[in-house]
């Protein structure tokens, strides 16, 4: 009898299925990944995502502030996160001590933390945000006085927007944006001068200044997949590209290289979730987020008034 071995993918539908388990990925995420994924979005997407599932469990491919986030939105069910060593580095650059620390010192400010922190900033924070809604949120805010967690390029970038508030920016920054310099930008608009250059607000301020189009991971895939421009050079994580070829592949999409060892736009801890991890999670069922009662009761608070306003 020639017994014939299941695949990868099937053993992850079979266990999917077996287990009411949803499987969310961000953009980042290899591409295999996100073409098992029951839901592919960004920060914001994936979070709303995980507060309104049906399923018992939820299988998180991103990094881990974001499995934490899922987790803290749904304390009652199973959140797994394929590698538990798939951090991000700027969320680990924000400390909940020396955040509590500059609240002590600017009585009067809102701590507005980006979506990228870990859950303990968050039980300290007053709102969140995604780089998607912070304006709209900021701007919604009574407080004059903000201090912005951790990103002090999505922060500047804010307070351009919104000169009436006083911003304390924390020196927090995303390698793999941060390393995305202008001059990579320019030599690309050079071989392709028809093209609109768009970039995340995490990148450097030079760089995000000659960008046509400035916006989260989604807003750069609707502009990129539907502006006039045949050619469109794409300043932030490589993983999108898989996106944007499957919702138009009509187009080209440029990514210019970074100068770090990586190459292009490319974030490291985002790739090191993998099939087999995903499979392994779901059949052992480890690597399951676990969080102390107190920090999802606190941290919930902030992201709720986030969902709210969004
Ligand atoms: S791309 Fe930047 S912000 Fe996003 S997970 Fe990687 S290091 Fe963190």
């Amino acid at each position: 009898m020639v017994v014939v071995s299941e695949s990868l993918v099937d053993k992850i539908n079979r266990l999917r299925k077996e287990k009411n388990a949803v499987i969310l990925a961000h953009y980042y995420q290899r591409g295999e990944i996100q073409d098992i994924a029951d839901y592919i979005g960004d920060s914001l997407e994936l979070a709303k995502k995980a507060q309104n599932t049906d399923a018992d469990m939820i299988v998180f491919c991103g990094v881990r502030f974001m499995a934490e986030t899922a987790k803290i939105l749904n304390p009652d069910k199973k959140v797994l996160h394929p590698n538990p060593e798939s951090g991000c580095p700027m969320a680990d650059m924000a400390t909940v001590e020396r955040v509590s620390k500059l609240k002590q010192q600017y009585p009067d400010a809102v701590v507005v933390s980006y979506i990228n922190t870990n859950a303990d900033v968050k039980t300290v924070s007053d709102i969140i945000v995604t780089s998607r809604n912070a304006v709209k949120v900021v701007k919604s805010l009574d407080a004059k006085r903000i201090i912005f967690v951790p990103d002090q390029f999505l922060g500047g970038y804010i307070a351009k927007q919104v000169p009436e508030k006083e911003f304390i920016l924390w020196k927090g920054f995303c390698p793999p944006h941060f390393n995305l310099s202008k001059e990579a930008l320019l030599e690309l608009k050079r071989k392709y001068p028809d093209a609109k250059i768009a970039v995340h607000p995490e990148c450097n301020t030079d760089t995000v200044e000659i960008a046509d189009f400035v916006g989260s991971t989604t807003q750069i895939i609707e502009f990129a997949t539907t502006c006039d421009s045949d050619v469109v050079i794409i300043g932030t994580e490589v993983g999108i590209e898989h996106t944007l070829k499957k919702k138009n592949p009509n187009k080209k999409y440029v990514f210019p290289q970074a100068a770090d060892y990586c190459g292009a736009v490319h974030c490291c801890d985002m790739k090191k979730n993998t099939l087999d991890k995903v499979a392994q999670v779901l059949e052992e069922e480890i690597n399951e987020v676990i969080l102390p009662e107190e920090v999802i009761e606190k941290a919930r608070i902030p992201l709720e008034r986030m969902l709210e306003l969004s």
